[in-house]
C-alpha cells in the first residue's frame, strides 16, 4: 500500500518532468530549425509585442515594472551605436545566434553612419533612440534641453532609416540618468523609457571575461530580464559569444521586443506578469480577504426571538453605558424590546429543572434551619422534617425565576426553606406558583418519599 502511494506520487514529477524535457528540446529544435546552418544557436524563443503608453517605464534597475518575461527569459539591448568597427561584428554575432535584440542609437553616430542603421533594422532588431548627442548628465540639464536632444535624436535614426518610417517609441537616457521631467515628457509623447535589470559593466575598463562573468552572476541572481550591453565596445564583441552560450547552456531563452502598432496589438499579459518576482499564488497573502457579498435573506425570514430567551433587562444597557462612560458608546435607545414584564406562567413551567447540587446546604447551615423548624413544627401538626417550606408571605421578588430564594439561607423564620440532604427529586416549583395566601405550601416533588 506505502508502496503504491509513493508510487503514485513519483510519477507526476516524473510525468511533468519527462513533458518539461520534451518541450524544452522542441525549443531548441525550433530555434535551431529558425537558425540555418547554426545548429547550436541559442535562437529567440519568442516575441513580445508592448504597448508603451500602458508601460512607460520598465527596467527594475530604476523602476518597479519591468518586461513580462518568464523565468530564464532575457531581452538583449545593445546602446550607443551605430559604429561600424564594433557594431557590425556585434550584428555577425547575434545572426549567428539568431538572436534577436534591441539597439539604443545615438543619433550623431545615425547621422554620421545611417547604413549602420539600417543594418540593425535589416537584420530583424528593434530600433530605438538614445538622445542625440549622448550628454553625460541629462538630469542636470534645463528640460528643454533634455526634450531637444530625446526628439533630434529621434529625427536623426528616422532620417538614417531613409524610409520613412521611424524608429521604435523606446528610449533609454544616457547613463540611466532621468528625472521628473524627463520622465513625464516622454510618457506624454508615447514612449517607453526603458531602464535595465542588470547591466555587464562593459563600458568600464574591464576584461571581456568580466563581462561575461558578471551578466551571467546578474541574470543567475535575478533569473531573468533586460541585459544592458554596448555595441560599441571591443570587450562587448569578445565577451558576447561566450554569453550566448552559455545563455543556451545554462537553459536561458532570448524573447525579442517590439512595439505595439494599430495593425499589431500588444501581447495580452496580466498586471502581475510585469513585476520582476510576482508573489506566488502558491504563497498565503497577508492582506485581509474580502468581505464576501451575503445575499440578504429578508427581514421575514428571520425568527423572533422569544421573550423567555431575554434573560437581562435592557434598561441595564443604557445604565452600563452611562457608568463606563468611555469606549464605544452604545445607542441611546436599544434596539431590543423594552417591554420588561415577566412572560406568562407558563413559559416559566417550561424552564429546565435546576440541578440538584445548587440547592445543597451546607451542613451546619442544614442542622440550624432544621433547629429552627422544630420550633415551628410544635405549632402546626402538619409539619414535617422532610416538608419543605416556601413561604409567600414575602416572595423572593429579588429573584427573577424564584430558585434562588431556596438556595439561600433564610433571612427570617418567615423565609425559611427546608431541604434534608439526600430529597431526592427536590426541585423546588418557583415562587410564582406558590400560594399567595401568606401560608406554607407543601412542594408537590416532596411527596413521593
Ligand atoms: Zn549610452
Amino acid at each position: 500500500m506505502i508502496t503504491s502511494v509513493f508510487g503514485g506520487l513519483r510519477r507526476q514529477p516524473l510525468t511533468a518532468l519527462c513533458v518539461g524535457l520534451l518541450t524544452s528540446v522542441a525549443v531548441q529544435a525550433a530555434a535551431a530549425a529558425d537558425c540555418p546552418g547554426h545548429p547550436d544557436a541559442i535562437g529567440t524563443s519568442r516575441t513580445i509585442v508592448v504597448d508603451p503608453r500602458a508601460h512607460p517605464m520598465i527596467g527594475t534597475m530604476q523602476y518597479a515594472k519591468t518586461l513580462p518575461l518568464a523565468d530564464r527569459e532575457v531581452v538583449l539591448t545593445f546602446d550607443d551605436g551605430p559604429l561600424p568597427k564594433y557594431s557590425n561584428q556585434i550584428l555577425d554575432i547575434l545572426a549567428a545566434h539568431c538572436a534577436k535584440a534591441t539597439f539604443f542609437l545615438i543619433g550623431r553616430q545615425a547621422n554620421g553612419n545611417p547604413e549602420g542603421v539600417r543594418k540593425v533594422r535589416d537584420a530583424g532588431h528593434t530600433v530605438a533612440t538614445h538622445s542625440q548627442n549622448h550628454p553625460t548628465g541629462m538630469d542636470r540639464l534645463p528640460l528643454d534641453r533634455s526634450k531637444q536632444e530625446i526628439e533630434q535624436g529621434i529625427a536623426s535614426v528616422t532620417a538614417a532609416l531613409g524610409d520613412g518610417t521611424a524608429p521604435a517609441p523606446f528610449l533609454r537616457i544616457p547613463g540611466l540618468r532621468v528625472n521628473n521631467g524627463i520622465e513625464e515628457f516622454a510618457a506624454s509623447k508615447g514612449l517607453q523609457l526603458w531602464s535595465a535589470d542588470f547591466p555587464a559593466d562593459d563600458w568600464r575598463d574591464v576584461s571581456a571575461n568580466r563581462v561575461y562573468e558578471l551578466a551571467m552572476q546578474r541574470l543567475e541572481q535575478k533569473g531573468k530580464g533586460i541585459l544592458l550591453l554596448h555595441d560599441i565596445q571591443p570587450r562587448t564583441v569578445a565577451a558576447l559569444p561566450r554569453i550566448l552560450r552559455e545563455l543556451k547552456t545554462r537553459g536561458y531563452r532570448i524573447v525579442h521586443v517590439v512595439p505595439a502598432t494599430p495593425d499589431r496589438p500588444a501581447t495580452p499579459t496580466e498586471p502581475q506578469q510585469w513585476q520582476l518576482h510576482p508573489p506566488s499564488e502558491m504563497v498565503a497573502i497577508s492582506r485581509w480577504p474580502k468581505v464576501p457579498k451575503f445575499a440578504s435573506a429578508g427581514p421575514a425570514a428571520l425568527p423572533v426571538p422569544a421573550l423567555s430567551d431575554l434573560d437581562w433587562h435592557t434598561s441595564d444597557l443604557g445604565a452600563r453605558a452611562s457608568r463606563r462612560g468611555r469606549g464605544v458608546p452604545l445607542p441611546p435607545v436599544t434596539l431590543w424590546p423594552r417591554q420588561t414584564t415577566l412572560p406568562p406562567a407558563g413559559t416559566l413551567a417550561a424552564l429546565p429543572v435546576p440541578a440538584r447540587s445548587i440547592f445543597k446546604i451546607p451542613e451546619s447551615a442544614s442542622m440550624t434551619l432544621l433547629a429552627a423548624s422544630a420550633r415551628r413544627a410544635t405549632s402546626t401538626a402538619q409539619a414535617q422534617a422532610r416538608v419543605m417550606e416556601v413561604s409567600s408571605a414575602k416572595p423572593a421578588g429579588k429573584s427573577r425565576h424564584g430558585h434562588a430564594a431556596a438556595a439561600q439561607p433564610p433571612a427570617s423564620a418567615g423565609q425559611t426553606a427546608q431541604a434534608p440532604q439526600g430529597a431526592a427529586g427536590a426541585a423546588p416549583k418557583p415562587a410564582a406558583q406558590a400560594k399567595r395566601n401568606g401560608r406554607s405550601v407543601r412542594v408537590a416533588g416532596l411527596k413521593k418519599r
